[in-house]
């Protein structure tokens, strides 16, 4: 019985995740959600994220698809080998320290990390434009806003507030909204139904808030811009430049553009700043995985005879 247990906790460390210093929940708003925590966010109502606006019939399963996607698209923003991306050797095997899942404002992250921050994305009854957001980190790593007069919602008091430089943002907060209605207006009669531009378009400027939300400056789209795979850089911004078809294409980070203020930055470096770094964690090989189990499952068996 002893062995069965060290076997089986071997199974579980293996397959625990690394503790997250941030984790960003995408609450895509339902109708089930209670309408306290979807209005008045950001001087604005939010509602129902409605994917018959991006040409999807609105079924659960069209809903889970597009969900799902845009989840994935979010990390691939974030979470990579940054070795790889930059050329750096010393950043091989490393990625950004943070995770995103999906869930709703108000209860904790599945993942079971304890700091988290919500972005919620629906249909926006104001006159907001595509997004609003807050900031949960300072540009040097320490916890609070960056940007001045950042506007949240504190969840435990219900109250609208407005955060100023070096602020604590309360954790639970909903930290960023995206508007789906107004951004699906940027999509073209030939983008309906069509899962990459839906994809791009809201995964885009997700990771553009959550960037915002980690000390982030908007990047002049005139300026000369580098990323790692020639993309187009997530912070840039209509309101410098960016045309509006550049958001139906997959977008990252940059590593280098000129900030709204002139500074030359480095985004990717700015978030290594923001977030820290991690080791990549060893995915358990599936073949490994099933063999474990399966000596378990061995061990029980001649147990029982
Ligand atoms: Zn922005």
């Amino acid at each position: 019985m002893k062995k069965i247990i060290t076997l089986a906790s071997i199974v579980s460390l293996s397959l625990s995740a690394t503790n997250q210093a941030v984790t960003v929940v995408l609450d895509f708003n339902d109708p089930t959600q209670a309408t306290t925590e979807r209005t008045n966010v950001f001087y604005d109502t939010m509602n129902t994220f409605n994917i018959t606006q991006y040409g999807f019939t609105d079924t659960a399963a069209n809903r889970l698809t597009i969900t799902s996607s845009i989840l994935e698209a979010v990390k691939a923003d974030y979470i990579f080998d940054l070795g790889a991306a930059t050329g750096n050797a010393a950043l091989n095997g490393k990625r950004l320290n943070l995770d995103f899942v999906i869930g709703d404002a108000g209860l904790s992250p599945s993942n079971g990390d304890s700091e988290y921050y919500v972005i919620q994305i629906g249909v926006g009854e104001g006159g907001n434009g595509v997004a609003a957001f807050s900031s949960i980190r300072q540009a040097d790593g320490s916890i609070g806003a960056y940007h001045g007069s950042s506007v949240g919602r504190d969840l435990n008091t219900g109250e609208l507030v407005v955060y100023n430089d070096g602020d604590s943002v309360p954790n639970g907060a909903i930290v960023g909204s995206v508007y789906s209605n107004n951004l699906a207006n940027i999509l073209s009669s030939r983008d309906m139904g069509r899962l990459d531009r839906t994809t791009n378009v809201l995964a885009g400027v997700i990771s553009h808030e959550v960037g915002h939300a980690l000390s982030l400056d908007h990047l002049e789209f005139s300026q000369p811009t580098s990323t790692p795979n020639n993309r187009t850089a997530i912070m840039h911004t209509g309101a410098s430049g960016l045309p509006n078809f550049e958001r139906k294409y997959d977008r990252e980070f940059s590593t280098s553009g000129v900030d709204e203020n002139g500074n030359t930055v480095n985004n990717l470096q700015l978030l290594q700043n923001a977030l820290g770094v991690v080791d990549i964690a060893p995915v358990p090989e599936p073949s490994s995985g099933l063999l474990l189990l399966s000596g378990i499952g061995m061990l029980t068996l001649s147990r029982r005879r």
